[in-house]
């Protein structure tokens, strides 16, 4: 275990919190010490929920463990299931309680109670939130669903019906969970198909129970409910769908896959390219004007997928980067990178992710709330795509990631940050006119010319910084940044780096103004 500042996941213990928390008609007792209530937080600051957790924490105290810890965990259990009347218990324990050993989910199943007991055992030391997240659902659907057999069920044509499907994976906490199953189950609905249930978000154990009515599984969050989806798969033959709708080509294929497996006919609609506006907007003359952009992409396993295969397919951007901090998601992650001629980086140390970023210089950053701090930081643009997430990430209003107005979504919520530093590069550039002193302000006030000499300035640090690497590197002079800060900062990367090429190339061991324009001229020729 390592101490850090900031981490991109929670304890696993945070993950089962977060499926308790969706659910309904549940509760968990979590043996934690003091203290460990500070997860209530994350649901009333971040999702801004009017309601606590459904958690009860043992809450002992270092005075408690002198004494008999397993009565007090005892206790604890018999008050929450007398006062909050669960139709599913949860128990399990947190990182410090996990030490003491007291198997709080065996003493909860001895204590004679006779609602289903889900007993979690979480490695708190190896396994991290999304996994904690994953396998706390796929534990509640094991025990409340493992009695059930599905080999006398009739297909939907057999039924003559329509054919239904679960939204299995989404949660509270998750990126923009909550308007991907509207926009998911409006989409399907187009196509004549029904959500049967939808979990863990906003379901009971009584719904939990009614998986088994759908014909097919939509795995919309891999890093919750594929397990689940497996052994749904395996011990109730209901089939899944891999393709997660984000963006419009993903959309497409996963409409092609659920039909597929729901063996209907794919209709032509799919396919039209006027379901999203992403597809005319990267089209147009503004659009056409950001190809070729670099992008340095990282986040959950999911949305660092999605995010790679928008930017390349459906924006035109060059990725130049792309990597998690799932390492659960690392075998998919890795292909996907090696397919743009990169290499995944896999870490859950946002340091190192800075790294990356200084090191390949993007336009702009795709990331967490982490890479936003990091972005900034370094004076690039950034859009916020996975959790871990700030409250401005959960949007009051209607704001998706998934189907045809998620990729409108993704295209806004990209596009802007870099429209935006672009219209920042042009005060600074004109700050010295008349019209942005004596009073004269741009809409960012009085930041219109010197926070843009702010912006540019943390630029220049990163490149001084960065030019002193190593010894055979040349120097940048002080004129030679100068003249350096005044290029557009989305070519600047390109200049530094070109300009740092012919240096090497010429023997230079310093770069000045001179030796930027020769490099100009050179490269021109
Ligand atoms: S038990 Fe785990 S989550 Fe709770 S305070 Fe200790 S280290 Fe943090």
């Amino acid at each position: 275990m390592e101490l850090t500042l900031w981490t991109y996941e929670g304890p696993p213990h945070i993950g089962a919190m977060r499926i308790a928390t969706s659910m309904k008609k549940l509760h968990y007792v979590l043996h934690a010490p003091q203290g460990d209530t500070y997860a209530d937080l994350l649901f009333t600051m971040i999702e801004r929920r009017g309601s606590r957790p459904p958690v009860t924490y043992t809450t002992f105290q270092a005075r408690d463990l002198g004494g008999d810890t397993a009565e007090l965990v005892k206790g604890h259990i018999k008050e929450a299931v007398d006062r909050f009347k669960p139709e599913t218990l949860l128990v399990g324990e947190s990182c410090t309680a996990e030490l003491i050993q007291d198997q709080p989910g065996s003493l909860a199943k001895g204590m004679g109670f006779d609602i289903p007991i889900v007993s979690l055992e979480l490695p708190a030391y190896s396994k991290k939130e999304n996994w904690g997240g994953s396998e706390t659902f796929y534990q509640i659907v094991r025990t409340l669903l493992k009695d059930h057999s599905n080999e006398s069920k009739d297909t939907w044509q057999e039924e003559k019906r329509r054919p239904r499907v679960n939204l299995l994976g989404p949660t509270l906490l998750g990126f923009r969970c909550r308007d991907d199953v509207l926009e998911i189950q409006k989409l399907l609905g187009q196509y004549g198909i029904d959500v049967n249930v939808v979990a863990p978000l906003g379901a009971s154990p009584a719904d939990i129970m009614r998986i088994p009515n759908a014909d097919v599984n939509v795995c919309l969050y891999p890093e919750i409910a594929e397990s689940t989806c497996i052994w749904l798969e395996r011990n109730l033959n209901i089939p899944f769908t891999k393709t997660v709708p984000l963006g419009v080509g993903a959309t497409q294929d996963f409409l092609k896959e659920l039909h597929e497996v729901l063996e209907m006919e794919i209709p032509q609609s799919v396919n039209e390219s006027n379901n999203s506006k992403l597809t005319w907007y990267s089209n147009s003359v503004d659009s056409n004007y950001l190809t070729g952009k670099r992008v340095f992409i990282f986040g959950d396993g999911t949305h660092a997928l999605a995010a790679a295969r928008i930017a390349n397919e459906e924006l035109g951007f060059k990725v130049v980067g792309l990597g998690t901090y799932s390492r659960e998601m690392a075998r998919k992650v890795r292909p996907a990178a090696k397919a743009l001629g990169l290499e995944a980086l896999i870490t859950n140390d946002y340091l190192e992710v800075e790294d990356a970023i200084k090191e390949t210089s993007p336009e702009l950053v795709l990331g967490t709330q982490m890479e936003r701090h990091s972005a900034k930081r370094l004076g690039i643009p950034c859009a916020v795509i996975s959790t871990p997430m700030h409250v401005q990430d959960v949007p009051a209003r209607y704001s998706p990631q998934m189907g045809w107005e998620g990729a409108n979504v993704i295209f806004d919520d990209w596009v802007h940050p870099l429209m935006m530093g672009l219209e920042e590069h042009l005060i600074g550039m004109f700050k010295h006119d008349f019209e942005f002193v004596d009073g004269h302000q741009s809409h960012l006030g009085h930041l219109g010319g010197k926070g843009t000499e702010n912006i540019n300035q943390g630029v220049k640090t990163t490149i001084s910084n960065d030019s002193t690497n190593t010894s055979s590197d040349p120097i940048w002079t002080h004129e030679g940044e100068r003249e350096l800060s005044k290029i557009p900062f989305f070519v600047r990367g390109k200049v530094r780096r070109n300009t740092e090429n012919y240096a090497r190339q010429a023997g230079c061991r310093e770069i000045n103004e001179e030796t930027l324009y020769d490099a100009k001229a050179h490269y021109k020729a």
